[in-house]
């Protein structure tokens, strides 16, 4: 079973208060907080396990060089991947994403080649192809969301070419929080050769991701959203890519040896992994893999599905409230405006001077936005932690803006 009341006292920030008011942190969809295993793992680590990794032959590199490592193993077991050479440390899904648009698409892709992407992406899932598209002349088309704020693989299908030789697309929205179905996706792409890229930011702190299941290409999730520190993240990448890949930052740890004429490259994951990464960071990575290993995940699951529902529920009851793709299937995020003349920053901030932490803006989803026709949306996103009385103080809170509105 699952106790998200219990769990909340894992994560010490939660019990602060803001602005003379009870903490209802609803940011998720941004990052997520900490518990305090993780903060222990990082506090630990500088405590009494610190040193560089990879490098050193004494004591304290050795301990941490397989703390580190050990992350990587948790990490695969996390993905579900085969083999450690498929997971890659990152900084987080954009460096993820700006690796595989460097190291494996601008390597392959040739002028003619299409790119195809969804409306949905997070602006980490399109400027580096927007890159691609000006440094090889590749064509990028895009593929809008239906009414439920989703994308479906007959949808992708009416946009595919003989040219197509990508598609990038996010496993969950973070404006809607509707779930694409990978594996339908991915299963039909690798039919047909075209590679799947999936941005699994959001996915990853509410479902259980099997990327061999789901049968992707490559696969990012990032840290700090997944209850980890900032500037960690996983690249999942599938075997057989690796050897049409090129390396992407050059340094220290991806080779094996270097003169003056040559360079002979270490493997994957090293290869990836140049300069010296976020051990500590790293390391609390692995402390939120344990975290959230330890918890009924199916539970957690059912319990994140019915918070949903009865925010929805409570939110449709708002009929001043201008609501974005509120369909059952989608869980944990909320993109909703006032009617009237606030705008979404004055929503924040009124939530926010009663202790309900929203975000407001772009979300970084401009052409979502675009799509969308307003400039910006107000986000409630919720994670394992949070609880009814969370979406009652966010209820009353918009109601007090209405109020002040109209
Ligand atoms: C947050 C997010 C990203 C970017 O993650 P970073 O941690 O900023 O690199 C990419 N895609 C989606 C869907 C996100 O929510």
């Amino acid at each position: 079973m699952f106790n998200a009341k219990e769990i909340k006292k894992e994560f010490p920030i939660l019990k602060r208060s803001v602005n003379g008011q009870n903490l209802h942190y609803l940011d998720n969809g941004a990052s997520s907080q900490k518990p305090i295993g993780v903060i222990e793992a990082v506090k630990n680590c500088y405590l009494n396990e610190y040193s560089n990794v990879h490098r050193g032959l004494h004591f304290l590199s050795n301990l941490a060089t397989e703390n580190f490592e050990a992350v990587r193993k948790k990490a695969k077991k996390f993905l579900g991947a085969s083999f450690e050479k498929e997971i890659i440390f990152t900084s987080g899904s954009t460096e993820g994403l700006n690796l595989i648009s460097y190291s494996w698409a601008n390597e392959n892709l040739v002028e003619g080649d299409e790119i195809i992407l969804t409306t949905l992406e997070h602006h980490a899932n399109i400027v580096p192809w927007h890159f691609l598209r000006d440094r090889k002349n590749i064509t990028l088309s895009w593929v809008n969301p239906d009414e439920y704020g989703n994308i479906s693989l007959s949808q992708i299908k009416e946009k595919i070419t003989k040219n197509t030789k990508m598609v990038c697309f996010t496993h969950m929205s973070n404006v809607f929080g509707s779930i694409l179905n990978a594996r339908e996706i991915c299963e039909f792409l690798r039919s047909k050769e075209i590679v799947s890229v999936v941005d699994g930011s959001q996915a990853a702190a509410h479902l259980n991701i099997d990327v061999r299941d789901i049968s992707c290409d490559f696969y990012v999730i990032t840290g700090h959203k997944i209850f980890g520190p900032t500037g960690t993240g996983i690249l999942y990448i599938r075997e057989d890519r690796l050897r049409e890949m090129i390396p992407f930052n050059g340094g220290g740890s991806m080779i094996k040896s270097v003169t003056k004429e040559n360079v002979l490259y270490n493997d994957s994951p090293h290869i990836f992994e140049a300069g010296t990464p976020n051990i500590a960071e790293i390391i609390g990575l692995g402390a939120a893999f344990d975290f959230i290993e330890s918890l009924d995940q199916k539970a957690v699951l059912e319990y994140e599905i019915k918070l949903s529902d009865y925010a929805r529920q409570e939110l449709k009851k708002l009929d001043w409230l201008v609501r974005y793709s509120f369909s059952d299937p989608n869980i944990a995020i909320f993109s909703f405006s006032v009617k009237g003349k606030g705008h979404p920053h004055d929503i924040a901030t009124i939530l926010d001077a009663n202790g309900v932490a929203v975000r407001s803006g772009h979300h970084c989803a401009q052409p979502l936005m675009d799509f969308l026709g307003v400039s910006a949306t107000c986000r409630a996103s919720f994670a394992l932690y949070n609880n009814e009385e969370d979406v009652d103080a966010l209820i009353s809170s918009l109601k007090k803006c209405n109020r002040l509105f109209n």
